[in-house]
């Protein structure tokens, strides 16, 4: 079974491959293949060049700087760059804030901040989750209190991906300690480099510590600094998370690692066994599946974006899919992708480790994805989501 584009939408596809072929680094597209870590540097490279071609704020209105792309070739945009090994944009100012302030924020707030977010200047953390409100994000507990022209805040964020990368911070905090949970929340952007703000960073399972603790302790956040209405947050927040969950289903991401596996197991000497191609089967079967579902909820949506409970759905589907093929990576791997820390397979005298370097990445890669069902909000929150809507239907 084959999927029809319609002409336009092939000569855009052609048109974004043909970038991605001639603007990504050799370097860059050997780390994707890898599966190596990216450095801010690694994304502010490829951002750069999305920045020159009007590329990169593919959900930001087209008066603000976006494409006026359709949902379609957006998603055709996220495959095309993944497939061809360029980074994802996971940056969160471009993803998460910049739709936020292009809808609720003030003249000087868009005219402050975008343009460091469009050049990837400016990179801005998501402080909702803290210890006890990551789930049941209403229950935030970090408070700011109106003092003259500034808030002072004080509390603890958790959770904060690469928070030591960025310069600023959107944070959800309390302001009204005495309405119901989700409406005495505001949404403020905090400068990093406030006295009072203390980094402690989180070891992750694979090694990295891409995430982090964040301590607010008396910051001073100057009332400007406020996104639309006071306790009006949690509007905002929903809004922003709405964006965040469309895309994470990765269809592009499973495609990049089935590719990958297939590579890998030939590599292995596993072309032709027939328990390794009949589990490959069924991904690809899957993943078709999968990608039939997200473009008919496109089709049927050309216009607005993904509704939230086929996001939800794409979501569950998409992750559990992506840590399956992980999963097919590590098994690929065997014995030889046990120990992901590189240093440990070097010998006493620091010769180079004896596995092929393909396989060097794919014990992290595969921990890594754990996170996949966590973050965006986690599967099984999702599910009820699911549920309700299918129940109040
Ligand atoms: C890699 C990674 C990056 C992240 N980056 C950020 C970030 O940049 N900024 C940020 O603010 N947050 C971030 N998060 C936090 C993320 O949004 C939360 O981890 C997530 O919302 C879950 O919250 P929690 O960790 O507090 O778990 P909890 O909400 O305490 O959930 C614990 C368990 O209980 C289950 N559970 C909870 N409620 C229900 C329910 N009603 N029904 C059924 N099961 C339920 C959950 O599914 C989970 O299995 C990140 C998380 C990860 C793993």
């Amino acid at each position: 079974m084959r999927l029809e584009f319609s002409a336009e939408d092939e000569a855009f596809r052609a048109e974004v491959r043909e970038f991605v072929r001639t603007h990504l680094s050799p370097r860059l597209k050997r780390k994707a293949e890898l599966g190596l870590r990216l450095e801010r540097a690694d994304y502010v490279e490829w951002y750069t060049h999305l920045y020159e071609r009007g590329w990169i704020t593919p959900s930001w209105p087209k008066e603000a700087g976006g494409p006026g792309w359709t949902p379609l070739q957006r998603y055709i945009f996220d495959e095309e760059t993944l497939t061809g090994g360029a980074p994802r944009i996971i940056a969160s100012g471009i993803n998460m804030l910049g739709p936020v302030l292009n809808a609720f924020g003030t003249p000087e707030q868009k005219a402050r901040y975008l343009p460091g977010i469009r050049r990837s200047e400016t990179w801005w953390a998501q402080g909702f989750t803290e210890p006890g409100a990551g789930s049941d994000l209403a229950s935030v507990r970090t408070t700011a209190v109106l003092d003259g022209d500034h808030f002072v805040v004080n509390g603890h964020k958790v959770w904060t991906s690469y928070a030591h990368w960025c310069e600023m911070m959107f944070a959800l905090v309390r302001t009204d300690p005495h309405a119901k949970p989700q409406e005495g929340i505001s949404f403020l952007l905090i400068d990093m480099k406030s006295p009072g703000v203390e980094l402690r960073p989180i070891r992750m399972l694979e090694g990295g510590t891409d995430l982090n603790e964040v301590y607010l302790d008396n910051v001073r956040v100057p009332v400007g600094n406020l996104v639309g209405e006071l306790n009006k947050g949690w509007s905002y927040g929903k809004y922003l998370l709405g964006h965040e969950r469309t895309g994470i289903a990765g269809i592009g991401s499973c495609k990049q690692q089935l590719a990958r596996a297939k590579a890998l197991g030939k590599q292995q000497g596993l072309a032709g066994d027939p328990l390794f191609e009949a589990r490959v089967s069924r991904f690809e079967i899957e993943l078709m599946a999968l990608e039939f579902t997200g473009l008919r909820m496109l089709s049927a949506n050309q216009q607005s974006r993904v509704p939230a409970v086929e996001a939800s759905m794409l979501k569950v589907r998409g992750t559990e899919l992506r840590q399956a093929i992980y999963a097919l990576l590590a098994d690929i791997a065997g014995p030889e992708g046990i120990a992901f820390d590189q240093a440990a397979l070097l010998d006493q005298a620091g010769h180079e480790p004896p596995s092929p370097e393909e396989l060097i990445a794919v014990a992290a890669n595969y921990f890594d994805a754990r996170k996949l069902s966590i973050y965006g909000g986690t599967n099984e929150v999702q599910r009820n989501l699911i549920s309700r809507a299918f129940f109040n239907a």
